[in-house]
């Protein structure tokens, strides 16, 4: 049975009870609306840990548009059904004013990677990603936290955080989850319109095919996309596009 912990100080003596008795605890952290790329994390975590704890917060502090946090899917109830299927042992479901008590005048800013693609769209971004999993790993004392390879550069971005900080945790990456027809996994699909889910996986076959940053971009605004960005770093090629009024973002391996 998953038992839910509903904010920060019962999470914390729960926590505190779990890592004391020495039982390796997995964290996955999540923003709910949950489907199976987030229910891969939590296998894999359940895989090599004792207890597998999910966070589900949608954190205001990472959005820079009121409509996007507003807009953003929620569904506890079906939530929890879905982890407990996937072998949750204990979910947190704090809510903001528990989790932000300072007002958020306490925050982590990473000064040069957080400010390139992601970070150049969507101002502080980084900062709220970057804070709220900090207090999570603080909170939970996680052994191993997973995130997914959806969110590259925030993968990233949290790997360099728990490096500068000396944190305990073990930050681990999980491969992306596609649909079969290759859009990449994310709560925000279910708010595309039926045409638009339609033309949507032509953002991985153009992101995944031949030509430049450049003839890709043009390929994506032909076929209707409105591009923020696509980019090759590190032996990737990331991109981000809007499609009506949800935004897609993704990431191939060259
Ligand atoms: P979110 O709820 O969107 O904040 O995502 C929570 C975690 O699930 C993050 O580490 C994401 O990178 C990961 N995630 C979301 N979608 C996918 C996906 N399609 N494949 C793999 N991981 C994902």
């Amino acid at each position: 049975m998953t038992e839910v912990l509903p904010d920060v100080a019962a999470a914390r003596k729960r926590f505190l009870e779990i890592t004391r008795a020495g039982t390796s605890l997995g964290l996955v952290p999540t923003m709910g609306a949950l489907h199976e790329g987030h229910l891969s994390l939590v296998r894999r975590a359940a895989d090599e840990n004792d207890i597998v704890a999910v966070s589900v917060f949608v954190n205001p502090t990472q959005f820079n548009d009121p409509e996007d946090l507003k807009r953003y899917p929620r569904d506890f109830e079906e939530d929890r059904i879905l982890l407990e299927s996937a072998g949750t042992d204990l979910v947190f479901y704090p809510d903001t004013e528990d989790m932000y008590a300072d007002g958020y005048r306490y925050k982590v800013t990473e000064v040069e990677n957080s400010l390139l693609l992601e970070g150049a769209h969507r101002g502080g971004y980084f900062d709220g990603v970057l804070t709220v999993v900090l207090k999570l790993l603080n909170i939970t004392g996680a052994d191993r936290a997973y995130f997914g390879e959806k969110d590259w550069q925030q993968f990233n971005l949290i790997r360099g955080m728990a490096k500068a900080f000396f944190l305990d945790t073990e930050i681990i990456p999980c491969s992306l989850v596609r649909e079969d027809d290759g859009l990449a996994m994310s709560s925000r699909n279910a708010r595309l319109t039926p045409a638009e889910r339609e033309l949507a996986p032509a953002f991985h076959r153009i992101l995944a095919g031949s030509g430049s940053p450049e003839v890709k971009t043009a390929r994506l605004e032909e076929a209707g996309f409105a591009v923020d960005y696509v980019e090759e770093r590190e032996g990737r090629i990331l991109g981000a596009v809007h499609l009506g009024r949800v935004r897609l973002i993704d990431n191939v391996r060259i």
